[in-house]
This record gives C-alpha cells, structure tokens and sequence, in this order.
C-alpha cells in the first residue's frame, strides 16, 4: 500500500470547519488505498499569539533559558491542532492517534527555536499504520538528547513532513497550503505572478533560501538529500475533488538534472525582507579588515549575508554586510564594543530598512547578461541598488525596502514572467 504524508500549514487548519476539510480530504486518501501520516501546523495566528505573550512578559531577553520556554510554548500550539486533527478523523470513522515529537519520537539537535532534525524512530508510526490507523505526527517540534521540547525554526512543519516522509520512505510528500503552488513569485506582491506546474529542486532550493516562505529551506534540503518525491497544492480546493486530479495538481518538485522550469532563463523572484545592514564606516584600509570585523560577529553565532567593500579613499574604506534583522541591535553593539576601538575605524550604522530582491533561475548559468537587464530595470524605475551579490543561478539586491513591490513587480515583467508559459 502506497505510504503518503501530508502536511497541512496553518491556514489549512485555521478553524474547526477547516479541520473538517482536512479530516475528510485524509480520509478520502485513506479510503482510496493509502497508509496515510499527517503532520499539521499550528492553527492560523497562534505561533504568534504565543510568541507574543512571551515578548509581553520579557519584552528583549535572549538566552538559552529563554529560548527553551519559547518552545516549550511554541510548541503547545502544533500539539493542540494534531489532537484536533485525530478528533476529526475519529468523528469522520477513521481510527486515527495522534502523536507529539517527543512521542515518535523526533530528534533534534539543542538549538532552541531553530533545532535541527537529527534521526526520526519510525517504529511506533509503521505500527500504527500496519494497525489501519491514520497517524498525526505533530509538526515544528522535535526532543532532543536531554529531553527538552524543541522547535525547528518559523515555518518548519514543511521540514517535519518531508523529514517524516524521507525517515518513512514515503511514496509522496504533499504539502498543502493556502495557494495552489509553488507561483514566479509571492502572489500577494505581485498579482501577475504564475504557478509553476514544476520546479527545480535547486531554483526550489534558492528560492527558498532567499526568503520564498512557500517552503522552509530545510524542507527542500531534506527532499534533495533523501531524494523525497514532494508537491505543492491548495487545501482550498473541495475535499472531494477527484484523487487522480488532487494528485496531479499544485507545483511538483523535479531532481532531473537540466530540468528547468519551464524553460525561462529566470525562474522566479525572491525577496527578504528579514534582513538588516550594518556599516564599518572609515576602516583603514589593510589586510585582515574583513577578518577582524567578521570573526567577532562569527564568533557570536551571528550569520551574515550580503558582504561589500568599497574601494578605498586616503587609506579608509567603508565595509558593509547584512544579517538577520534579529541580529541588528545585537551586532552593532558588538562592533561597537569589541571591534571599533581595535580597529580605529570612525562609526558603526545600521539600516534595519532595506530588502533583499533576488532572481532565481537554472537558465542563468547559460546566459548572459540576465544581471544587467536586473540593474537596467531597476534603474529605469529609479531604485537605487546598495549591495549586490551573484551565484550561478541568482543574482541578488539590497535595496531601500520602501521599493520592494515595485522592485519585484517591474522584474516580473522584465524577465517575461508576467506571460504564461509556453
Ligand atoms: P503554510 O501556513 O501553509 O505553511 P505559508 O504562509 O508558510 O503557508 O506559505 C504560503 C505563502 O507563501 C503563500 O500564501 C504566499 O503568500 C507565500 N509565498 C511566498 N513566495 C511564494 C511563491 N513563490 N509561490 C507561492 N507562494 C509564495
Ligand atoms: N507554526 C509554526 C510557525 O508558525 C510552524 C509552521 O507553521 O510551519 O512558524
Ligand atoms: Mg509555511
């Protein structure tokens, strides 16, 4: 019997009605000959609800103390949905059981609030399984050695499910959510934006990680590492619409090597708006600048993105980067602490108001001059580019976040994906 996992994100299982859906939809698949897990996001708005409360409490604390409650909180939210979720199904005459991380269990690395799947015991979900049960494994949380609850980071029940399915060896991973697709772009910043009926696990990957929040980047990772069959599609669609037409529908994700999608030279456009820039503002200009400025922000665990240099005047350069917007107060701080005084550069600033606008596509490493018409197109609307950073497949911006739609929506045309495929 075919072994499939779903995952429902948080829209899906927004109220009891939607729940409903979910139920009958699992049901549908359960009735039609497939051993079926399910691992469900928290409701709508309750990830945040929770976090929120926390913040109320100790409005800026960090600390490995703190994080650990942060998931012992988070977590209740993805264990309350799983439950209801196995209600459901109970109500609509499927056995069903549901089960927390620490249950299945699922472990994880002691990173609080950004833990890291280390193995997954299959053996009480095959049971339940081989016993006709439908399974609910509780997404975005996981244990680790001493036991602690932990969770995998905004948006990782996708990386439960495939990691689930990857552990399984599923036959698909499907993950359901509020649009039918993985789109050229996010759908709600530009309308004109098209679903792609496939793509590329490695322009998946790269959207991914710029900032396209379809999809939790370590999901992808999982599904190339352990090559995870894995599509994206709509909950919104009637429950009892035909299987074979349900099982087709949506964005699959394809590992064929060359495949591109859809044969466009860029794929799609991602953007970050997360992300903060910090300035070293007149470094004196010698060897082992970026060393001494970067090592002290490694050595704190911060990560850092986007990295630029600017020529140097008298002897003084400026060096910019950007890091998580999280990170922001952290950084300048440190550099202001730690590395300034060392250095003898004049000033640190921040820029917490800027945006990362990226284009994405296999067809970049055959082309040329898919960079230039991005900085013909932005000029042409008068968008100023602060930073700029290129790999095979993309070619990414730091711009003043006051232009992002614009910025996207202009690339969209620029770059023909406005028009539908041919
Ligand atoms: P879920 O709760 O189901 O996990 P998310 O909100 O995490 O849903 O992800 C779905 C959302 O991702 C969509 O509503 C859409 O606004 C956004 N999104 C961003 N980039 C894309 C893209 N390229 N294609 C489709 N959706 C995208
Ligand atoms: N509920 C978690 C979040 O809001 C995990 C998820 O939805 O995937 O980030
Ligand atoms: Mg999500």
């Amino acid at each position: 019997m075919p072994l499939i996992v779903h995952k429902y994100g948080g829209t899906s299982m927004g109220s009891p009605e939607r729940i409903r859906n979910v139920a009958k939809r699992v049901a549908k698949w359960a009735r039609a000959g497939h051993q079926m897990v399910v691992v469900p996001s928290a409701m709508s708005g309750e990830t945040n609800r929770l976090l929120a409360l926390a913040k109320e409490l100790a409005p800026s604390r960090t600390s490995p103390a703190y994080n650990r409650e942060l998931d012992m909180l988070a977590a209740t939210g993805e264990q309350a949905s799983s439950a209801l979720l196995a209600i459901a199904l109970q109500a609509e005459g499927m056995e069903s059981v549901s089960y927390a991380g620490w249950q299945v269990p699922i472990r994880t690395d002691s990173s609080y609030t950004k833990a890291r799947i280390e193995s997954i015991d299959d053996q009480r979900v095959r049971a339940d399984l081989n016993a006709g049960k439908v399974v609910i494994v509780t997404g975005f949380q996981g244990i680790d050695e001493q036991g602690h609850i932990t969770t995998l980071g905004r948006g990782g029940s996708d990386t439960s499910a495939v990691a689930v399915a990857a552990a399984m060896k599923a036959d698909e991973c499907l993950i359901y959510t509020d649009v039918d697709g993985v789109y050229t772009t996010d759908p709600r910043v530009a309308p004109a934006a098209r679903r792609l009926t496939t793509v590329s696990f490695e322009e998946m990957l790269e959207m991914a990680s710029l900032g396209s929040k379809v999809l939790q980047i370590r999901s992808v990772e999982f599904a190339g590492k352990y090559k995870v069959p894995m599509r994206v599609l709509s909950s919104f669609t009637p429950w009892d619409i035909d299987i074979h037409e349900e099982a087709k529908s949506g964005t699959l994700i394809t590992f064929e090597e060359d495949e591109k999608m859809e044969q466009a030279v860029v794929s799609g456009i991602a953007f970050n708006r997360d992300e903060a820039k910090i300035s070293v503002l007149g470094v004196p200009d010698t060897p082992g600048i970026a060393y001494r400025i970067l090592g002290p922000v490694a050595d704190a665990n911060i990560e850092v993105d986007v990295i630029i240099q600017n020529l140097s005047k008298d002897g003084k350069t400026d060096f910019s980067f950007t890091v998580h917007r999280n990170d922001h107060a952290r950084t300048i701080e440190l550099l202001k602490d730690k590395v300034l005084p060392a250095l003898g550069a004049q000033e640190v600033v921040g820029d917490a108001k800027i945006c990362k606008v990226s284009i994405v596509g296999i067809g970049m490493r055959s082309h040329v001059g898919v960079a230039s018409t991005m900085f013909r197109t932005l000029s042409e609307e008068g968008i100023n580019i602060q930073m700029i950073s290129t790999s095979e497949i993309k070619t990414s911006v730091v711009i003043d976040e006051k232009y992002l739609e614009l910025a996207v929506r202009a690339l969209h045309t620029a770059f023909d994906l406005d028009k539908p495929a041919e």
